[in-house]
């Protein structure tokens, strides 16, 4: 088999953020009233409603806007969080985990709108079209012994007022043309994104509200001063009221607090050659994107130029992306005999970060305000929540995720999650008994 390019297949099919940056021997401001410190979809989004409410932003990424896993990721947009509804119900009780999903739903829609075509969409705005398809998604379990547990989820769901279809085996056969399932959930709710174009967008409209959007330019140092704090970077320093931290899997040095509490792991993707229209009709349904239950996920989707893209988890232990992209790609045609001769031309990686108990937080750490943890989740939630951290932090009430503690990890840990190798021989075997005959 011919090997993939390792390349971002999203980036060939959209506009560089990178057009929206000050050039790079520009002065720094002396001072701002914010300094964002990451240029994905939390630092974009954040920015943008500071600015929006009249503060003066610097947006200092550390690479460039397309290096964190925003523009890398599956661009999937779904209603829940890593964690699951069982756990979310156990502990906050049924009202309170209606609220989570109230906030999850919501951020959905945010993401729809913005993503979408209508007067409030980036599209109006900045002509970047990000390709929003509200096709919901199916959640697909590979075992017969799986299929109780479909049922009991979409119970608790229903029981939180969110609407679900439960599937069974000759559904799923129909909607997917593969034989690899025994039952699925769907739901509407939600859609897809081209991930790279939104990243794009996001930033030409962040540029337009006045945010100055810095590249090559990390935050190395964070010094308490009067009235506020100052940011070093290699090429110099700045004064500030408020910094907000959207830095999710890519937490380096300068924020050991969080890297005691988020733990980061790499996802990986790879995209096919595009499809001739009948074979993507065939594998694709109704472009809904899809995902299993197994702890070592696979999911994926169509793209909108007409790709499969497909990712997952495949170990915890370190491993080269040529193998990683071969272990996908057989799982890809497992699932889909169709595909055994198409090409895969793209393989790539990043990096998202979770909270031990997979739900997202917002918090204070020494003078940073962090977003961070929202785990397979984050397309949506993240801007939502920006946005929330940023009212929250002039003055209005405090986001769901502000509310619930985050404790570091209860082991010894700096930010190199030595226990996830552990960890994934336990999710291996789990997902190995859940699948026995
Ligand atoms: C392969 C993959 C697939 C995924 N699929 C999905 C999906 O389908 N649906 C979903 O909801 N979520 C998905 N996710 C998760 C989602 O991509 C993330 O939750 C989201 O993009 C995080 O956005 P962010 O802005 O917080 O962080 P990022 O986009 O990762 O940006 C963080 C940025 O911070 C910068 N930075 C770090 N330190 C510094 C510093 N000191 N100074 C300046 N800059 C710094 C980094 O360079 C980086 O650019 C996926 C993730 C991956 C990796």
């Amino acid at each position: 088999m011919q090997e993939a390019r390792h390349a971002v297949a999203w980036h060939e099919d959209a506009p560089n953020p990178s057009d929206h940056v000050v050039p790079l021997d520009a002065p720094l401001p002396a001072s701002v009233d914010w300094i964002v410190i990451g240029g994905g979809f939390s630092g974009l989004s954040a920015a943008r409603r500071a600015a929006e409410r009249g503060a003066r932003v610097l947006l200092l990424e550390k690479g460039a806007l397309r290096d964190g896993a925003s523009s890398r990721n599956g661009g999937m947009a779904h209603v829940g969080f890593g964690a699951s509804t069982r756990s979310i119900i156990d502990r906050f009780g049924t009202d309170g985990a209606r609220e989570w999903f109230d906030l999850s739903r919501a951020a959905v829609r945010r993401i729809a709108d913005l993503a979408g075509r209508g007067e409030a969409s980036l599209l109006t705005s900045t002509g970047i079209d990000a390709q929003w398809n509200g096709t919901g998604h199916v959640e697909l379990t590979h075992a017969e012994r799986g299929v109780p547990g479909l049922h009991a989820e979409a119970e608790l769901r229903e029981s939180l007022g969110l609407p679900v279809r439960l599937l069974d085996r000759g559904e799923v056969q129909r909607l997917t043309n593969s034989d690899s399932f025994a039952g699925g959930l769907a739901v509407t709710e939600g859609g897809g994104v081209q991930p790279a174009r939104l990243q794009a967008a996001m930033a030409a409209a962040t540029r337009a509200a006045g945010v100055e959007i810095r590249e090559q330019t990390p935050a190395t140092g964070i010094i308490p001063i009067a009235g506020g704090y100052e940011v070093r970077t290699p090429r110099g320093s700045i004064r500030t009221q408020h910094i907000f931290g959207g830095v999710n899997g890519y937490a380096d040095r300068l924020f050991p607090a969080l890297r005691r509490r988020a733990i980061p792991v790499g996802s990986y993707m790879i995209a096919t050659e595009p499809l001739a229209p009948e074979l993507l009709a065939q594998v694709s349904g109704n472009g809904e994107m899809r995902f299993d239950t197994r702890n070592f996920l696979s999911y994926w989707r169509p793209t909108p130029d007409g790709r499969i893209a497909f990712g997952g988890r495949t170990s915890f232990w370190p491993d080269s992306l040529p193998r990683i992209a071969r272990t996908l790609a057989a799982r890809m045609r497992q699932i889909h005999p169709q595909l055994a001769s198409t090409k895969v031309t793209h393989a790539w990686g990043g990096r998202l970060s979770f909270a031990f108990d997979r739900l997202p937080r917002i918090t204070r750490l020494d003078g940073v305000t962090h977003l961070s943890g929202c785990a397979g989740s984050g397309v949506a939630l993240m801007t939502l929540l920006a946005e929330q951290t940023i009212d929250w932090e002039l003055g209005g009430d405090p986001p769901l995720p502000a509310r619930i503690g985050w404790p570091p990890v209860p082991v010894p840990y700096e930010g190199i999650p030595w226990f996830l190798p552990i960890a994934g021989i336990g999710f291996a075997l789990e997902d190995w008994w859940n699948e026995r005959r």
